[in-house]
């Protein structure tokens, strides 16, 4: 069962007419009539919708009309129940109420799905952190190289982590903002709604450079990713990418062939070149921030749009490329 209640921040003000005002944000918020204000009172967490649109049709009208409005402004919570199912601590039901559009759909779908995190170099443990902050509690960490000095940072691994394994030293991380999030790597929920992977590579050339290969066995388990990357003066990162449906890397890899026939040769001496990680402290953080934001807008029900988005450092100057389907790459059936 689902309760309705004031968002914790929104003020009910009184207006010189007598009417009622909800918040004061100038797009969202909403004068009612003085009538609402019963309706209002009932929205304390402890009733359902069905059961204030029952107590409060005799004095106002329209009152399923109200209730929408108010949820559709943020103004009015609709949160779900303590679900065994799906159980929620309270500072993941907090991080929930944080995401503005959170309805109980959108929570629910939060914690079941399952995410892996490919690389935890400070791309991936940044990317890590803001999605446990933003109530995943199911997220696993794929890296078993050991923290070196160029992975140390504020906001992920620090000094004493040198010689730890990468993998181990972010799930201690997570653990700090998701209580359990250790114990859920290491026995992940066997029913699992949906997947997706983020590959965050670590720096490779003086570009954001990826392999084309590095997602094969993405594109053959049909497992929806994402991916990032930096180099020291800008950052790559694509939208979710669906396989059989969109492009993918290797439809990128091919396009950048038909342009540059030497670029196979070149891909060949790149691949597993160890390069230092010399991205600005800022620009790891900034990706994340924008990897985080595709995921949300995925999760929301966008259609996927496989895109790379190269960003400059510092001037944050964005171009964006759309990644579609090329004839030789046989990720998607072709239209005849
Ligand atoms: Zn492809």
């Amino acid at each position: 069962m689902t309760t309705l209640f004031l968002h914790p921040n929104v003020h009910v003000l009184a207006r010189d007419n007598g009417d009622i005002q909800v918040g004061i944000d100038p797009q969202f918020a909403i004068v009612l009539p003085v009538s609402a204000r019963e309706l209002l009172s009932m929205c304390n967490g402890q009733h359902s919708r069905a059961e204030i649109i029952a107590r409060c049709s005799k004095g106002a009208e329209n009152v399923e009309h109200i209730i929408n409005t108010l949820i559709a402004h943020h103004l009015v919570v609709e949160s779900m129940a303590f679900s065994p199912q799906y159980p929620m601590n309270d500072l993941q039901r907090m991080n929930h109420l944080r995401e503005v559009s959170c309805t109980p759909e959108a929570s629910q779908r939060r914690s079941t799905t399952h995410i892996s995190i490919y690389g935890a170099g400070r791309l991936g443990t940044s990317i890590a952190m803001l999605l446990t902050s933003s109530g995943f509690p199911h997220i696993r960490i794929h890296d078993e190289s050991l923290v070196t000095a160029h992975d140390v940072t504020a906001w992920g691994a620090s000094r004493i982590d040198i010689g730890q394994r990468r993998d181990r030293t972010c799930s201690l991380l997570m653990e700090r903002v998701n209580r359990g999030a250790v114990l859920r790597q290491m026995h992940p929920r066997t029913q699992v709604a949906t997947k997706l992977a983020i590959v965050a590579v670590d720096q490779g050339a003086d570009w954001p450079w990826f392999d084309p290969y590095l997602t094969d066995s993405l594109l053959a388990s049909s497992t929806a990713h994402l991916m990032a990357v930096t180099s020291h003066q800008s950052a790559r990162f694509t939208g979710v990418i669906e396989p059989g449906i969109t492009g993918c890397i290797r439809c990128d890899y091919h396009r950048t062939v038909d342009r540059d026939s030497s670029w196979p040769k070149i891909t060949e001496q790149l691949r597993n070149r160890a390069c230092a990680d010399l991205a600005p402290a800022s620009l790891p953080i900034y990706v994340a921030a924008q990897v985080v934001g595709e995921i949300h807008k995925w999760m929301s029900g966008e259609p996927s749009q496989a895109r790379a988005t190269l960003t400059r450092w510092p001037n944050l100057e964005r171009t964006s490329e759309s990644w579609d389907p090329h004839p030789a790459c046989g990720c998607t059936w072709q239209e005849i």
